[in-house]
């Protein structure tokens, strides 16, 4: 591909992080410390997750709000519309519109219970297209949906599955965030395919910088992402060697981003766990230093 080297990449990157709400004080904590270290690097946003069925709502709410109050970020809320009615979540909307909030992430989400397939209720919204045009009924959101490089798991095929996408994108949203993926012609097969089907909003990357091997295997196995024979034999003998661990994912992950940007990518979507060490890492290698003057000059 002719990925330059990382000395050469030009810091004309855009990023964004993704965090999940935190259940006890000890990871209250430590995402706070996170976005702390994260913040200099002036991602284009942050998001906060938002549990199976409206689970988080009131912590990510919190998160968000908080977000919105104590840093310079700009947050952007999930919202899932699985198991509520189309009220309910308008009503979450507005609440996020009063409290600042201008991004949101608007998916469709998976039913409360594993396993167990989606049925729209009556009074809901019945996919994540109809949860973007309700949206812009509430407000004049800024709006992420998601992709999937590989196909959502219900999708019947790759196909029906960016005309999908193009609904959701037609129906008001801005741009598109990709399930994560470990192999970059994934990515530019998918985005190939979501062009000629008539796609021309971006399609960001979303990145998972794989620390623990049989987590990541776990989540994949989940949601149908291929992992390659060479990632697995990579991890082989890590187990007990968290140190070298996050340095071979660094590694990995930072690689992966170097052929994306061989190809024309310049938006990355990072999945951080709540850990900000790794993400920092790769974004160095990519270029991305702290904006100092910027920060003190929103702090003022
Ligand atoms: P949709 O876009 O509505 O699609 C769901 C499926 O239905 C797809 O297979 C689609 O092709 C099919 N479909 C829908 N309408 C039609 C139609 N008219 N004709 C044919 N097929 C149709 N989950 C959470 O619970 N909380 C989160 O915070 C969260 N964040 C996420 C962030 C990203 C970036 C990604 C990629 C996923 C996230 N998820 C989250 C997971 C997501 O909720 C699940 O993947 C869910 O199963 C689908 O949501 P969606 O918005 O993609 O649904």
């Amino acid at each position: 591909l002719g990925a330059p080297l990382y000395a050469d990449l030009a810091g004309d990157i855009d990023i964004s992080f993704e965090f999940f709400p935190p259940k006890t004080e000890a990871m209250e904590a430590t995402l706070w410390s996170s976005i702390e270290t994260l913040e200099p690097l002036q991602p284009r946003f942050v998001s906060v997750t938002y549990g199976a069925g409206g689970s988080t709502r009131e912590r990510t709410h919190n998160t968000v709000a908080r977000l919105v109050r104590e840093t310079s970020l700009t947050p952007a809320a999930h919202l899932t519309c699985v198991d509520a009615s189309r009220d309910e979540i308008d009503e979450v909307a507005r609440d996020y519109w009063a409290a600042g909030v201008r991004h949101i992430v608007a998916l469709r989400g998976d039913p409360s219970v594993p396993g167990q397939p989606f049925s729209a209720r009556a009074d809901g919204y019945a996919s994540a297209a109809e949860l973007v045009a309700g949206l812009r009924k509430v407000g004049d959101f800024d709006i992420s949906v998601a992709a999937y490089p590989e196909a959502h798991p219900e999708a019947a095929s790759l196909a029906t599955d960016i005309d999908h996408l193009k609904r959701k994108l037609d129906a008001g949203s801005h741009r598109a965030i990709t399930q994560f993926f470990f192999e970059p012609d994934t990515f530019f097969r998918f985005r190939d395919a979501a062009v000629a089907a008539g796609v021309t909003a971006e399609i960001v990357p979303g990145i998972l910088p794989v620390s623990n091997f049989a987590q990541t295997l776990k989540m994949a196995t989940m949601c149908k992402t291929a992992i390659p024979g060479w990632m697995e034999r990579l991890f082989v003998g890590l187990e007990d060697k968290p140190a070298a661990r996050q340095l071979v994912a660094a590694t990995v992950a930072a690689e992966l981003c170097r052929r994306l940007y061989a190809g024309g990518v310049r938006q990355f979507h990072f999945y951080t766990l709540n850990r900000a060490e790794l993400a920092y890492a790769i974004c160095h290698l990519l270029g991305v230093r702290p904006q100092a003057g910027n920060l003190q000059e929103k702090a003022a």
